[in-house]
């Protein structure tokens, strides 16, 4: 995506003074705050660009290499984070301290926002391979994964016994340290995570000789996974907090299960409804019969009406897929195939040799059929 000017961004002219660029700020912040707009994307995305405006044009070396080379300017050398891929977090933990104020009448983000850092745990991926029937009707398959489990020995924390752990000395359990920095507009104070236990506010003396002070351990698990009905190939399913368990105490990852269909022997899938290609003889297709076929739960017996072309599709309602959780079920089309046989004995020839000349054998088709366009559009998509 483009990126926008800065200054427009944040609304003010090229020629804005450092006071006008942080009162702007401060006002998009305020719109964009996440706390104000709980799960709007699109206001995360106004609340960090603005940040990044900022973080640029209230840096007066950063400011006059952008007002010199526009976003060109602003590389990997420009420092910071500038360019993006900056997360909320970082933004509360820079620029926290210069909207504060603005923010403390609604329940001040900085106390909730700078909560010590909470591991979490990697997200495991598995495939599922369901057969027609288990689609159909839903299915609970219980599936062995190698994960990532809490360590028993420690209870998940790491340590060897709980005299091991102590208070990080570093950041004093607060997970942050705290920098004051001199910059134009004064003193600044930026906040980081702390280096000594990664944000943790704990440090281990002494580690669990089972996990060695990670506090997770692999092991094979059994999950059970229940997959609605009506599910397709290549949904993913995720199953929260059934993933990979995180290091010292965290939240465990997802489970995500992807649908793999195994191939039906004689129906063909497509979407809800399902087809299944027929071939009567040219007796039965002449003079009518009954013939069984197959669906998702059992054979059904059907009946073909004397006359029966080939290519006539016989729709069997609500014989087909159910909708993955909704009403409503997919039909069973009966494709109508008539076998022609590729060769025959003396007798059978000199049977259907007599049929050449008979008026009833002399094709008379239907002008009007419109299921023929139909058939043929399949072709030209
Ligand atoms: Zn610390
Ligand atoms: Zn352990």
């Amino acid at each position: 995506m483009e990126k926008r000017d800065y200054y427009d961004v944040l609304g003010v002219t090229k020629n804005a003074s450092k006071e006008d660029i942080k009162k702007a700020y401060r006002k998009q912040a305020l719109k964009y705050h996440p706390d104000k707009n709980p799960g709007d994307k699109k206001a995360e995305e106004n609340f960090k660009e603005a940040a990044e405006a900022y973080e640029v044009l209230s840096n007066d070396e950063k400011r006059s290499r952008y007002d010199r080379f526009g976003h060109a300017g602003m590389g990997g050398a420009a420092g910071g984070f500038t360019g993006g891929g900056m997360t909320v977090e970082d933004i509360f933990s820079s620029f926290g301290d210069i909207f504060g104020d603005a923010f403390g009448g609604f329940g001040g983000f900085t106390s909730g926002r700078r909560s010590r850092r909470v591991n979490k745990g990697t997200n495991l991926r598995v495939k599922v391979r369901l057969s027609l029937k288990e689609v159909a009707n839903g299915t609970e398959k219980k599936i062995r994964v190698n994960k990532y489990v809490s360590c028993d020995t420690c209870g998940g924390s790491g340590a060897a016994d709980s005299n091991s752990i102590s208070t990080c000395q570093t950041c004093h359990g607060t997970g942050h340290v705290t920098r004051i920095t001199n910059t134009l507009l004064g003193q600044m104070q930026t906040s980081s995570i702390c280096p000594t236990c990664g944000g943790e506010g704990k440090t281990i003396t002494k580690k669990c000789h089972v996990c060695y002070g990670e506090g997770i351990v692999k092991k094979d698990e059994i999950i059970k996974i229940k997959i609605p009905a009506g599910v397709a190939k290549g949904m993913q399913m995720t199953i929260s907090g059934k993933g990979n368990a995180a290091r010292r105490g965290g939240i465990n990852g997802d489970l995500l299960v992807l649908i793999e269909e195994e191939k039906h022997p004689e129906l063909i899938r497509e979407g809800n409804d399902l087809i299944y290609n027929l071939f009567i003889s040219i007796p039965d297709a002449t003079l009518g019969t009954h013939v069984e076929i197959p669906t998702v739960e059992n054979n059904v017996k059907i009946k073909i009406e004397p006359g029966t072309q080939p290519g006539k599709i016989l729709r069997l309602k609500g014989k087909g897929l159910p909708e993955v959780n909704a009403y409503g079920r997919g039909d069973l089309l009966v494709n109508v195939n008539v076998w022609i046989p590729k060769s025959m004995t003396r007798e059978e020839s000199k049977i259907i040799e007599k049929f050449r000349e008979s008026d009833s054998f002399t094709p008379r088709p239907d002008k009007s059929d419109k299921g023929f366009f139909e058939r043929m559009r399949g072709y030209f998509d």
